[in-house]
């Protein structure tokens, strides 16, 4: 996957996924990802990195 336009992706590049609190950059996207996994409840989607770090998401380690 890339940036993609349609809900709940909204065309913003980083994915936070609530349930673990790990943040993922759809533009790096590594197949262990698994962003195609993350129910829509779960995704909080951000323009900027540091947003993401602020509200308290961790780096996945496959696409950062
Ligand atoms: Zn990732």
């Amino acid at each position: 996957m890339t940036i993609k336009p349609e809900y709940p992706y909204n065309g913003k590049r980083y994915l936070g996924n609530t349930n673990e609190m790990k943040v993922h950059d759809l533009e790096n996207e590594n197949v262990n990802c698994q962003i195609d996994e993350i129910k829509y409840e779960h995704i909080k989607m951000y323009d900027y990195h540091f947003q993401a770090k602020d509200n308290g998401f961790v780096d996945c380690d496959y696409c950062f």
